[in-house]
């Protein structure tokens, strides 16, 4: 079986490592390790993996478009620009762009819109995420994807992130999303569901990274031969309807 070839930016950071470490047992050859101030050269790579920073948005496109190579990203905390820079790539080349690459999250995703469907709007919802010191944006990209999901049922746009001082009550349409930081915690994410008289709690930890690395590498997989498009990790997973 010829092995799937891979250029890995970001490929000197905890998730380029991570990925690095499974390559071999997952059957991938790494033809391109690109970090900071490396040009972005794609060799003859089947797919480009993006896990650095939100900065690297458009050189990371660019590339994948001018060799028509497929994208997967999984770097988080893009502008608006960045976002649509994806968006125009997606247009050309096939992209997995997904917050989370984790099975466990993917489900959380799904459980998250069920529960929010059967408790109805009677429930306040709020969303804590937490990571290591080390983490740059905030909050998460997961936390983000847990509020749109959130935000889709309840038909809200309002956020509301963190709270101090003399706020007054809790707005019922606010959804609330608090990000907490420290130590080496490779990430929580609870979404509580709290009801008069009682309280649900879904929560995730990822207690390795490996974890992420897997679904990037099933998502490169997976993405090889797709029509140019922007999927997710639950095209990927086959969970779309
Ligand atoms: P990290 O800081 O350990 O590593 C990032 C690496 O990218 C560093 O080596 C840095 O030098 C490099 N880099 C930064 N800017 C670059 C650029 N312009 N060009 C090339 N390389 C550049 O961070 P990390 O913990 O590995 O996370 C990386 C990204 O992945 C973050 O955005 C994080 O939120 C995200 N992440 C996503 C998932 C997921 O499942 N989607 C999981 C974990 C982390």
């Amino acid at each position: 079986m010829t092995k799937l070839r891979i250029a890995l930016v970001g490929a000197a950071g905890r998730m380029g490592q991570a990925i690095i470490g499974i390559a071999e047992s997952e059957s991938v050859d790494i033809i391109a390790r690109i970090d900071l101030g490396d040009k972005i050269a794609l060799a003859d790579a089947d797919v480009l993996i993006d896990f650095s920073s939100a900065s690297a948005a458009e050189a990371v496109c660019d590339a994948a478009m001018k060799s028509s190579t497929a994208l997967v990203i999984g770097t988080t905390g893009h502008s608006a620009k960045e976002k649509q820079a994806i968006e125009t790539a997606a247009q050309k080349i096939p992209v997995v762009f997904a917050s989370n690459f984790s099975v466990g999250v993917n489900a959380l995703f799904a459980l998250t819109e069920q529960a929010a469907k059967i408790l109805g709007d009677d429930f306040d919802l709020e969303i804590v995420e937490i990571h290591h010191r080390l983490k740059k944006d905030a909050p998460s990209g997961t936390a983000k994807t847990l509020a749109e999901i959130l935000q889709r049922v309840r038909n809200t746009e309002k956020l509301r992130h963190g709270r101090e001082g003399m706020i007054g009550e809790r707005e019922k349409s606010e959804i609330g999303i608090h990000s907490v930081r420290g130590g080496d915690v490779v990430g929580d994410h609870t979404v509580i569901f709290a009801g008069l008289g009682e309280r649900v709690e879904l929560t995730h930890r990822a207690s390795s990274r490996e974890t992420f690395a897997r679904g990037a590498l099933r998502a490169a997989q997976w993405v090889i031969g797709k029509s140019p498009g922007l999927y997710d990790m639950r095209d990927v997973l086959g969970l779309s309807s």
